[in-house]
């Protein structure tokens, strides 16, 4: 039984209030500076997760809080579809943001302003702009009484700017009951649009990428051990010494570049709407045709390893046991275990890795009825698009989803300008989105579950 055709008033309405959410929700603080402990951590999470709340109570839903902590809830409402035997769709979003320093943006990061068309805010397209999105379609569906055509579940998570710990990772290994019998699920990092230039033509044609793929990520620590002695004493096991050389067989180390699947699958899209080839030797001439997501593909051409942080010694005549360096691994669907094994190889011996979190990477089939039907609502709302897939160098709360065996798609569809420059908008200064793209984005959503 597909979702009617909303009346113009309805449609309207669900515009309206994906902006006014977007904005209201921007206003509310939630930066999350990582860890758990409340003096660095905001209470802005409760806040916006009692704003969703009584949202989707005034429309008659009665959502579902789980707490996995005091301070770090998550919000869940399920709308019931007509098919109870299909598996169900997940339409979901994190409600914490990243710091925004005050001083470096031109604009007030929490003062969601209107300039120009566009929503200046930290969350504004990571990702306040599809919480807003989802909400209003949670409470349009509710309000009209429209049933979709298979179950839905709304999530407003917690804490996915620090791996998902506290938010959708906490729920998947202590309730993932509330996710049974959802087999797919759509979020953020995908669905906006690039433009590219037609072969024949030579005019515009937007492209759409739907993020079929994350990288996975490592994030740990090496601990090299030594003897610990005086600094006058000659010492050939030193601590620092040993880490010294395992960070720089790490960093000397040249990944190789490999076009996955997902990363193949949008050359050859791009190069079917330009008729400009790729070539796997001179990747970098045709990554620009990318356009605003150029940065995000760039990251997924190969694994990497990053020393982050450096932590040894405590007195400069004393040859410290231990010293510690802090790392940020990225690697591609298929590489966890052969990555980690590299790392292992390239510390040597005498430096533990500890890996201290691990976000596995995803892969979803490019093809099937639920990329359809995202193919279909673009379509339909911006005639002569084209939709291709792409793989993220980033996560996001597909990651945990997709241990519980369900398909996670980066959807959340925005019709932007041709030269917004996309990727460095998030966690970037003066962060924004078009107002015109959050309607868009919600008129797509609405066709998208009314269609799958
Ligand atoms: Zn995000």
């Amino acid at each position: 039984m597909p979702v009617a055709a909303p009346t113009a008033e309805e449609l309207a309405l669900l515009q309206d209030e994906a902006v006014r959410f977007t904005r209201e929700l921007i206003r509310i603080d939630t930066t999350n500076f990582g860890g758990n402990d409340p003096a660095t951590w905001g209470r802005g999470e409760t806040e916006a997760a009692q704003y969703v709340v009584a949202r989707l109570q005034e429309v008659g839903l009665s959502p579902q809080v789980i707490e996995s902590a005091p301070g770090r809830p998550s919000v869940l409402a399920r709308i019931p579809g007509a098919d109870r035997e299909r598996g169900g769709l997940i339409l979901h979003g994190h409600l914490d943001v990243v710091p925004a320093r005050a001083e470096d943006w031109s604009v007030d990061p929490f003062g969601a302003e209107i300039i120009d068309g566009m929503i200046h805010g930290r969350g504004a397209v990571d990702m306040k702009d599809m919480v807003g999105m989802i909400l209003a379609l949670a409470r349009h569906l509710a309000r009209t009484g429209q049933v979709p055509p298979r179950d839905l579940l709304f999530g407003f998570f917690a804490d996915e700017e620090n791996g998902s710990v506290w938010g959708a990772q906490w729920i998947v290994e202590h309730h993932p009951e509330v996710f049974d019998g959802f087999t797919e699920a759509i979020s953020e990092v995908g669905g906006y649009s690039i433009t590219l230039p037609e072969k024949d033509t030579g005019e515009d044609v937007r492209a759409y990428l739907v993020q079929t793929a994350e990288k996975g990520l490592a994030w740990g620590r090496l601990r090299a051990t030594g003897r610990a002695g005086h600094g006058s004493v000659p010492n050939d096991e030193n601590a620092i010494v040993r880490l010294a050389r395992a960070i720089t067989a790490i960093d000397e180390h040249d990944f190789p570049t490999e076009y996955i699947a997902s990363v193949r699958a949008l050359f050859d899209g791009i190069t079917e709407i330009t008729g400009q080839g790729w070539d796997e030797e001179d990747i970098a001439s045709f990554l620009p045709l990318a356009g605003g997501a150029r940065h995000f593909v760039a990251g997924t051409l190969r694994d990497s390893a990053n020393l982050t942080m450096l932590d040894g010694g405590y007195k400069v005549n004393v040859i410290p046991q231990t010293a510690e360096a802090g790392f940020d691994c990225r690697f591609l669907p298929g590489h966890q275990d052969a990555l980690l094994a590299l790392l292992d190889e390239l510390s040597g011996e005498q430096v533990e890795v500890i890996v201290d979190h691990l976000g596995v990477s995803v892969d979803s089939p490019r093809e099937g009825a639920l990329v359809d039907a995202m193919t279909g609502a673009i379509e339909a709302e911006d005639p002569g698009a084209r939709v291709l897939p792409y793989c993220l160098s980033a996560g996001t709360d597909n990651k945990p989803l997709s241990s519980l065996g369900i398909s996670g798609y980066g959807f959340a569809p925005l019709q932007l300008p041709a030269d917004l420059d996309f990727a460095p908008l998030f966690h970037g200064v003066d962060e924004r989105v078009p107002v015109e793209a959050v309607r868009f984005g919600a008129r797509v959503l609405l066709r998208l579950v009314g269609s799958c």
